[in-house]
């Protein structure tokens, strides 16, 4: 245990609420909690027991009536001993609770130390203390979901399994470095390379799945685009079913971005309305058309509406490819359907504009109006942005640091691959292969430094 003391703090979100629960924890959290405890006393209870008293003020004075959960360390989150103390949610009763029990001999815990605890007395690996604070934040049910099958170690268990591989072709390297001197060569270099290469393509297959696993956790960019007065804001406000969007016949009313999240079958959309593209002198437009195309490059799905008498098509493609994200999918749609008739001439003009399209963007007719076309509208968003997800999802990658570790395990691997190829000596080898190693222990925590226990325990609130 890297420490002993015994840590307090409010765990319950801040401010005045029903209830709020203070945690306690360390070698003396029961001990602590008794002194300001009036009721049967918590050094008798049994763990995981919970027990109705009154805790007090450093002056004596009861505070409160609340309900103390007791938790025997080893079998506790943070691994401790640990009170759990619920109370009114009064703030001030939460200030003078924690001011009792740092008088009683607690400290006020930093942010992250009990997930930090929880982490270095081995009751979760570090990529599992990530997800506590991913779980915490999670908004939508994929959020929720990726984090869920993280906190339980899949994700995990799929790094220790891929470090273990690579374990086993470093002992092969090894055995081959005893020998050295003898000039034998154990392994054949065939399988060494096979293998390594093996190993490298699943590295790759899981960093591939990060900017997709950022998506599925902060929400889904989707950006609305098109000429101005073509629909945009309206269509906004008819997905999002609120009125945010400044909706006017002005051509140019929306100068600035709006963003909005919704949600659609679980998953979080994040959409950005945007000024419309055209040529323009007014310099305040100019630059919400520069950060209409700035979104645009960070949109994964983009929204392209064409007016029924729109005929530049391929002009405003040109636009749109210049800044669009290599991975983005666009849907095409044909805006106020309504005004359209649904004689033969409607149908020509729709099949005149299928044609202008490039291959690949297929046209849908929506109307805002009698809403025509807005629910298939929703399903395709979601099934083009999370269409091309691995079926597993405990592989998804959705933490900078762990995509950062992967790449540095890639690079690693392919020197090891180039130096086989170039007949590098097993000892520069096994190197490599001992960099690819610790990059994979890094994300689990097997190897770590005092630093990235900082950097990320400092991003949790105090509490977590
Ligand atoms: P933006 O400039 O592209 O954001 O366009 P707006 O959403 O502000 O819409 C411009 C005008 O077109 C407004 O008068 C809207 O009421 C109207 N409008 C928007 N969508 C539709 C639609 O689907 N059908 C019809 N008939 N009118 C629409």
């Amino acid at each position: 245990m890297e420490q002993v003391d015994t840590i307090c703090a409010i765990s319950t979100a801040p401010g005045r609420g029903g209830i709020a629960v203070a945690r306690v924890s360390g070698s003396l959290a029961i001990e602590i909690t008794d002194k300001i405890w009036k009721g049967k006393p918590l050094a008798d209870a049994a763990s995981h027991t919970a027990h109705l008293g009154k805790i007090t003020a450093q002056d004596g004075t009861v505070l409160d009536t609340a309900v103390a959960t007791v938790f025997h360390g080893p079998n506790s989150f943070t691994g401790e001993n640990t009170v759990e103390i619920s109370t009114h949610g009064s703030t001030y009763i939460q200030q003078q609770l924690l001011m009792s029990l740092t008088a009683a001999g607690a400290r006020i815990a930093e942010p992250g130390e009990f997930t930090r605890r929880a982490f270095l007395n081995g009751r979760l690996d570090l990529a599992e203390a990530e997800a506590v604070a991913d779980i915490i934040a999670s908004s939508s049910k994929a959020a929720h979901r990726l984090a869920m099958s993280q906190l339980q170690g899949s994700f995990s268990n799929h790094i220790d399994s891929l470090r273990a591989k690579m374990v086993d072709l470093a002992a092969l390297l090894e055995l081959e470095l005893d020998f050295s001197e003898e000039d034998v060569t154990f392994a054949d270099r065939n399988t060494l390379r096979n293998l390594s290469k093996e190993i490298r393509e699943k590295v790759d297959t899981m960093a591939s799945t990060y900017s997709a696993g950022m998506t599925l956790r902060d929400g889904i960019p989707v950006a609305i685009i098109g000429r101005p007065n073509v629909g945009k804001s309206r269509l906004l406000n008819t997905l999002l079913g609120t009125d945010r969007a400044i909706v006017s016949d002005i051509p140019g009313t929306t100068r600035d971005t709006v963003e909005e999240t919704t949600d659609i079958d679980g998953h979080l959309i994040r959409f950005i309305d945007t000024a419309g593209i055209r040529h323009t002198d007014d310099t305040v437009e100019s630059l919400g058309i520069e950060r209409t195309l700035n979104k645009t490059s960070r949109a994964r799905v983009i929204l392209w509406l064409i007016g029924p008498e729109e005929d530049d098509i391929e002009e405003m493609y040109a636009d749109i490819a210049k800044t669009r994200h290599p991975e983005s999918s666009i849907i095409a749609i044909l805006s106020k359907w309504d005004l359209m008739d649904s004689s033969c001439a409607a149908s020509r003009h729709a099949d005149e504009i299928r044609r202008q399209l490039p291959y690949g963007i297929s046209l849908m007719p929506v109307s805002s109006i009698t809403m025509e076309g807005v629910e298939t509208l929703r399903k395709t968003i979601v099934d083009l942005a999370v269409g091309s997800l691995p079926s597993d999802e405990s592989m998804i990658v959705t933490n900078a640091r762990h995509h950062a570790a992967l790449k540095d395990a890639s690079d690693a691997l392919k020197q090891l691959i180039d130096g086989m190829d170039y007949g590098l000596t097993p000892d520069l080898l096994a190197q490599h292969l001992r960099q690819a190693i610790t990059a994979l222990a890094t994300i689990t925590g097997h190897i770590t430094s005092q630093e990235i226990l900082t950097t990320i325990f400092s991003r949790f609130c105090i509490g977590k």
